[in-house]
């Protein structure tokens, strides 16, 4: 009996998180997406080369606070074509504005 494999190939983030000091504008936490009440992360393949485009939704709360887009980005591999360029990005939930309609009804 040993330990569990899934965990065996984990990234090493640890000594990352505050020994980057470079200003990077869109560095997006899973504790900023919690904030924003964004409950999932859209994932796109990009292989372009192979016209895969396939697209994939995960959970935020599967992620721990202090990761970033970039390191589920990292985390990431098509499960259609095994490539590990992805594009990841927040769920907006459609009821939070960007020009959504709103419920008051115009008369
Ligand atoms: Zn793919």
């Amino acid at each position: 009996m040993s330990e569990p494999k899934r965990y065996a190939d984990r990234p090493k983030l640890r000594t990352r998180s505050d020994s980057r000091s470079k200003s990077e504008p869109r560095k997006i936490s899973i504790a900023d997406c919690k904030v924003q009440r964004i409950t999932r992360l859209l994932v796109y393949c990009e292989n372009r080369a192979e016209y895969c485009s396939h697209s994939a939704k995960l959970i935020v709360e599967n992620f721990p606070d202090h990761f970033t887009l970039d390191d589920v980005e990292q985390r990431c591999r098509c499960t259609a074509c095994g490539k590990k360029k992805c594009d990841v990005r927040p769920e907006y939930p459609p009821a939070l504005g960007q020009g959504g309609p709103r419920s008051g009804a115009p008369r």
